[in-house]
């Protein structure tokens, strides 16, 4: 069967922070599926930071998107259509291929869910690469233990809010950073007992030290540059660093701390991690993640765009902090 669709190209490489500019809509037709492949409509995608750097003309763990081709990223689709016995009309699956609403592909690029969930999205946020990254900072980087003192910045984000909770399910005491009075509120409804709106304050160090004489013992950064800064002058010796990402320095200002030096007069542990290595723990993860969620011991926060037209825009608004919780896209 013929079936139209539409997708999101790379229409050219940003410089600086990105613009609607660099995304361009086009429209594509799908003619009678192949042999042995499977038909799909996304139900939802996900923005991610790590999408920035793929913009870049630049080969890092993953290989940078092309000028004039579909942009690519997590998505939960059903399928639509199969040549494929192992795939039934219905079935949901999930794949690197959003940015498009339906697309045709040959069975390796699809993956089962690897446990279920109590709705399709959560395979993209809580119970997804968000929710894992969250769980592997904090459980296999840093080794979190109870009585820690974490600092955690971009909290109220996908991952930094699943990455609070855990934290204090761990026994923690939870210091989160985010921009802004609605994100401040949240934090204090999940439970994050010490709170920065680094928007509002002058100066990181002098907020964190406030909230954390003594020092902390952990920190998960999600964000690089001054936020990183404020960490190492505030740590105890040897403290745990998890980094996650640096978002701070995406769009081209730099994340490098200033006072890396103390790394070595602290006997700091600094540790980056990715959470693609560690995709085959998907299922054990999820299984955990259910029972916190059951318990209401965490929850979690979405916002949604709605349509494959409101793609970049959503990616966009990672970058001005117009999310809280897991930024998606609802086809
Ligand atoms: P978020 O949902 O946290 O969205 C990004 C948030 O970052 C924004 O809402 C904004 O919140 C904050 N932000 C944006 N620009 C700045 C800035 N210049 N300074 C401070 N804060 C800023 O995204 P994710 O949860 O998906 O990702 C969080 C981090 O985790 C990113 O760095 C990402 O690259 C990383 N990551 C790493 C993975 C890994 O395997 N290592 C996997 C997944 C994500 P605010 O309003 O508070 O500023």
């Amino acid at each position: 069967m013929n079936i139209a669709s539409r997708e999101i190209r790379l229409a050219s490489r940003p410089t600086g922070t990105p613009t609607r500019e660099n995304f361009e809509l086009a429209e594509v037709k799908l003619s009678t599926l192949a042999d042995g492949h499977i038909r799909v409509r996304n139900l939802w995608m996900s923005v991610d930071p790590y999408m920035r750097g793929r913009m870049r003309d630049y080969e890092s763990y993953l290989p940078p998107f092309q000028i004039g081709q579909a942009l690519e990223g997590a998505a939960v689709g059903e399928v639509l259509e199969s040549n494929d016995p192992e795939f039934r009309v219905g079935d949901i699956v999930l794949s690197m291929l959003g940015w498009r609403e339906v697309f045709d592909a040959a069975p390796l690029a699809l993956r089962r869910p690897p446990a279920p969930v109590a709705s399709p999205e959560m395979y993209l946020g809580v119970c997804g690469n968000t929710g894992h990254t969250a769980y592997i900072g904090l459980t296999d980087t840093i080794f979190l233990e109870k009585g820690d003192v974490i600092f955690i910045s971009a909290a109220a984000g996908a991952v930094g809010s699943i990455a609070c909770q855990i934290a204090r399910v761990l026994g923690a005491t939870v210091i989160g950073s985010a921009g802004g009075a609605e994100k401040i509120e949240y934090l204090h409804s999940i439970g994050v007992e010490h709170v920065i709106d680094y928007k509002s304050v002058g100066d990181m160090t002098q907020a964190l030290r406030d909230v954390a004489p003594d020092g902390i013992d952990a920190y998960f950064d999600n964000v690089g540059g001054d936020h990183l800064d404020a960490a190492l002058v505030c740590s105890r010796n040897f403290a745990r660093f998890a980094l996650c990402g640096m978002i701070s320095g995406y769009n081209g200002e730099s994340a490098c701390p200033r006072n890396l030096l103390m790394a070595i007069e602290k006997r700091l542990l600094l540790q980056g991690f990715l959470v693609s290595d560690h995709l085959s723990d998907r299922a054990a993860f999820i299984n955990q993640m259910n029972k916190w969620l059951k318990s209401g011991e965490i929850t979690f926060r979405q916002t949604v765009e709605l349509g494959i037209e409101q793609a970049p825009a959503a990616f966009l608004k990672l970058f001005s902090g117009e999310n809280i919780g897991k930024m998606l896209v609802k086809f």
